[in-house]
């Protein structure tokens, strides 16, 4: 099950995201409005967790905005405020749970968990992309007849591809989904974790490679059949 996290305040971002791996869930981190919107548009998320003061766009117009363009995902709204009259615009805005920071993560895995049920949604266990299918339990990658075991980075970083194919994906996001917000990995540890996926993908012979894009990340390619 995959959540977003949108979220300026960098290390409540990164406990969110340890708490919710911790229950096997899948966590993207944004950091401000406008991105939310561009991952929302190309990633099918269980959950967004949203921030109400954001840069750029604050919470409130991002699920205006989402809302408007039909997306029924639930939404947990997070802040700081703590005025009755946030909470009532929160939830007439479309939010379908509101929670205020500072919050007991107990209490936050619990909303979680009754709002992904709620829509009776399955666990999903693996993503598929063109000719590859990559299982979210065991991290095995296959392709056709063949597959290759991936280690825990190499897994965090291809499935942060395949869940945005047509995204291109900033350096920085592979970073803080691969090694966490406080890593002191470098863009260099992208670079090697990419080749080693670069491997893996021509020994399964696949139609996907990655291609790097100077000076902003990189994205997946389709070789045409
Ligand atoms: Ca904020």
């Amino acid at each position: 099950m995959q959540i977003l996290v949108v979220e300026d305040e960098i290390p409540l971002a990164n406990a969110l995201k340890k708490i919710l791996e911790q229950q096997g869930y899948f966590v993207d981190c944004v950091h401000d409005g406008l991105s939310a919107i561009d991952y929302v548009k190309a990633v099918s998320y269980n959950l967004i967790i949203l921030d109400v003061m954001l840069p750029k766009l604050d919470g409130f117009e991002v699920i205006r905005l989402l809302r408007k363009d039909g997306l029924n995902t639930p939404v947990l709204m997070l802040t700081a405020r703590t005025a009755t009259n946030d909470k009532v615009f929160a939830l007439n805005s479309g939010a379908d749970d509101y929670m205020t920071k500072p919050f007991d993560a107990a209490e936050l895995v619990a909303r979680v968990g009754a709002l992904t049920r709620r829509r009776g949604e399955v666990m999903v266990n693996s993503i598929r992309c063109e000719d590859l299918e990559l299982d979210l339990q065991s991290a095995m990658l296959r392709c056709g007849e063949e597959q290759v075991q991936l280690s825990r980075k190499e897994f965090e970083v291809l499935r942060t591809f395949l869940a945005n194919p047509t995204m291109t994906i900033p350096t920085e996001t592979l970073l803080i989904n691969g090694w966490g917000l406080d890593s002191e990995a470098t863009d260099n540890n992208v670079e090697v974790y990419v080749s080693f996926i670069r491997k893996k993908l021509k020994y399964l012979n696949s139609v996907i490679s990655i291609k790097k894009i100077q000076k902003i990340g990189y994205r997946l390619e389709i070789r045409e059949q």
